[in-house]
């Protein structure tokens, strides 16, 4: 079995205190140790341990690979028109999913698969090594489960959000949309998923309704999350609280009484910049729920709609510009606040036992992830010990 050392490492982030200073756990002149594709040793480049391969970082700063904990990547079509629009002035909606729902039923397996490894290999020149991946874009049974079974050939995190939106052919009766995705369409995706979410908006589906969906999904063993808060003050945020989901998603709209319920749980607060940045819409206060103790994530939300970037670069940075987080905060909601977020050990961090996925940046330190806001920092990057970029 063959060793690979990475060293001359001149910031390592590893995200647990007991490596180094502050919460991420900063350790400066250093170097990791590989094997089998998890990290074997991490400490001081000057007592490292021999190995079959060094890797010199020259002076730069190594990272745990992004978890991008919210992506909507099984999808046909763009919708550039309407983001035009809407940076001319026209408002968002729920609504303009339907755009992407038929494209994405008009198109073949072949081009759903290619668009989907498309975006995850864009995502992994840029850091990110784990990638969550929803449905949500069919809203038929078949094509709900074909969707998911895609994405299961290329990520195990997998959601079913057959709940996105009502499907247009039960525009005059939810109840019997709801009917399908808490029946046929769950039987026919459960297969296929971990998680179950729901779009729980004015304009998608009301607190009832995604009660009656998280509910029936975690009866068939998928872990809940939701798109909650995001539009509007809504159920969202209680209900997933109450109902003990993973990740209550964007979190924008938040009552104080949110803001404790959230701090209170073990419900990770997912923030989504790229959505208010492409809406341009109000920013989530971050800083508020970092100050009540609620943990934090920080993932792309990518989709053609109201997010279209795969860049968690660019949420740090506008996390920490816009959202009142430090650089610090904003990479470890990055990286180990997605790893919470998907309720994953393995990932998020780097120590003895993880995954090796790293990311090294063009850069001495990680703060020029908001320092250097647009600039393409990824030098390398290693999934699972294996070089990827
Ligand atoms: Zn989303």
């Amino acid at each position: 079995m063959s060793t690979l050392l990475i060293t001359d490492v001149g910031s390592l982030v590893t995200n647990d205190p007991a490596h180094g200073t502050g919460p991420l756990g900063l350790l400066e002149d250093a170097a990791v140790l590989v094997e089998a594709g998890r990290v074997a040793w991490v400490g001081p480049a000057a007592s490292a341990p021999a190995a079959d391969e060094r890797y010199e970082a020259g002076g730069r700063a190594l990272l745990p690979g992004f978890v991008d904990s919210h992506a909507h990547l099984v999808f046909a079509g763009d919708r550039t028109a309407e983001f035009n629009a809407r940076m001319s002035g026209q408002s968002y909606s729920a609504g303009g999913i339907r755009t992407t729902v038929a494209a994405t039923r008009a198109a073949s397996d072949e081009e759903l698969d290619a668009n989907l490894v498309r975006f995850l290999n864009e995502a992994l020149r840029q850091g990110t090594t784990t990638v969550e991946c929803k449905s949500g874009y069919g809203l038929t049974v078949a094509d709900e489960a074909r969707a998911l079974r895609i994405a299961a050939s290329h990520t195990p995190e997998t959601t079913y959000l057959g709940a996105h939106v009502v499907a247009p052919e039960f525009a005059d009766d939810p109840a019997a949309y709801v009917e399908l995705v808490t029946g046929e369409m769950l039987d026919a995706c459960a297969p296929h998923a971990r998680w179950v979410d729901v779009f729980c908006e004015q304009g998608a589906f009301d607190g009832d309704q995604a009660r009656a969906v998280l509910t029936a999904g975690a009866e068939r063993g998928l872990i809940p999350r939701v798109h909650a808060n995001q539009l509007s003050h809504g159920p969202g945020v209680q209900l997933a609280v109450e109902l003990g989901a993973a990740s209550a998603d964007h979190c924008t709209h938040l009552s104080d009484a949110d803001v404790a319920a959230l701090a209170e749980s073990d419900t990770v607060a997912t923030l989504l910049p790229g959505a208010e940045f492409s809406t341009r819409a109000k920013y989530p206060d971050a800083r508020r729920l970092l100050d009540a103790g609620a943990t934090v994530a920080l993932s792309t939300d990518c989709n053609p709609g109201s997010s279209f970037t795969s860049s968690m670069a660019f949420c740090i940075a506008v996390a920490v510009r816009e959202m009142g987080m430090t650089p610090d905060e904003a990479v470890y909601a990055a990286t180990a606040g997605g790893a919470r977020a998907l309720r994953r050990t393995d990932v998020g961090g780097i120590t003895v036992g993880a995954r090796a996925d790293l990311q090294l940046l063009d850069a001495p330190s990680h703060v020029h992830l908001a320092y250097r806001p647009g600039v393409p920092l990824t030098a390398a990057v290693w999934r699972a010990g294996v070089r990827m970029v």
